[in-house]
């Protein structure tokens, strides 16, 4: 049996389901997270990766719509543990959670009404092609602006303008969209944040280029500092530095490291995978399933031991 948690209890996934009179399903006016759980084979483990960084950008993004959810970040843990175990997740799996207001009530507002917290478990293998490296296009959508939906929050409405985007991209035989923001600098993909390898250093947009604050980003610079010793710069980057970069890949929970090996039909560097993202992702995936000591930290196990 597959269980959600929904309206304060783990239900049956049939059971899960809002009536089309609630209130956020017409604005937009949920925050999501996206996490993700890796099985460890050798080590019989699930690995919840970021769970508490995770939870407090959800807490944050909440409270930001007036919803004060009655949990903590180690009570959000703790959910996903249980509904990790209860599914008998054995293998790589994204979890979903989000938080709404469930009041049948029509107008667009953010006080007067009650969160809620759902959470599901859902089999995402891939998100976008990590081996093989994918080709995207700069949109013809920008970026929504921090002054209209804050880009910084994981909105549900925000996701609008990645979906426009995407679906152009798609449509025109591209794997994924660039969006610039309303200065016209690049600000991520439409779920991805993203960075450039120029003469061996990485370059990604700053907070104030209208981006999510992506946990990924965060631990991959880290990784570049630290691990690879490469300089990183957080800066407004051109659209045409994207043509004449080394390197480019995305960044985030769904897409992991993903290489990008064209831009607007123009190569990135060689148009195979470059050394930098290369060695990027052999660290990251290794880490993130728990074979490297020193990142357990990223890490909650699921399973009693
Ligand atoms: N930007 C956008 C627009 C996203 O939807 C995501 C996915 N959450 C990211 C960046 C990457 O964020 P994270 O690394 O926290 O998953």
């Amino acid at each position: 049996m597959e269980y959600a948690f929904f309206e304060g209890k783990f239900v049956p996934i049939e059971e899960a389901n809002i009536n089309i009179k609630t209130n956020s399903f017409h604005y937009g006016t949920a925050i999501f997270e996206g996490l993700r759980a890796y099985w460890n084979e050798k080590q019989e483990q699930l690995y919840i990766l970021f769970a508490q960084e995770h939870y407090e950008r959800l807490l944050r993004n909440a409270r930001a719509l007036f919803m004060e959810l009655p949990y903590t970040v180690k009570e959000l843990v703790d959910i996903t543990r249980e509904l990790l175990i209860k599914n008998n997740i054995r293998q790589d799996v994204y979890i979903r959670p989000i938080v709404y207001f469930k009041d049948l009530a029509l107008t667009p507002k953010l006080i007067g009404y009650t969160p809620e917290l759902a959470m599901y478990t859902y089999n995402f293998g891939r998100y976008l092609d990590t081996s093989e490296g994918i080709k995207v296009k700069v949109s013809s959508w920008r970026r929504n602006d921090d002054n209209s939906i804050p880009s910084r929050w994981k909105v549900a409405g925000a996701y609008v303008n990645s979906a426009l985007a995407k679906t152009e991209a798609l449509m025109a035989g591209y794997d994924e969209a660039i969006l610039l923001n309303s200065q016209g600098y690049v600000s991520e993909g439409s779920g991805e944040n993203i960075f450039l390898i120029r003469d061996g250093k990485a370059i990604t947009p700053s907070y104030n280029e209208h981006i999510l604050e992506g946990i990924t980003r965060r631990a991959v610079i880290s990784l570049l500092r630290n691990d690879l010793v490469v300089k990183v710069e957080e800066r407004a980057v051109a659209r045409s530095e994207l043509y004449v970069a080394d390197e480019i890949f995305l960044t985030g929970t769904a897409a992991e490291v993903t290489p990008v090996i064209e831009v607007d039909n123009r190569k990135v560097g060689t148009g195979k995978i470059g050394e930098v993202t290369k060695q990027l992702q052999e660290l990251y995936f290794n880490a993130v399933r728990g074979n490297i000591e020193r990142y357990r930290s990223w890490l909650t196990p699921v399973y009693e031991k």
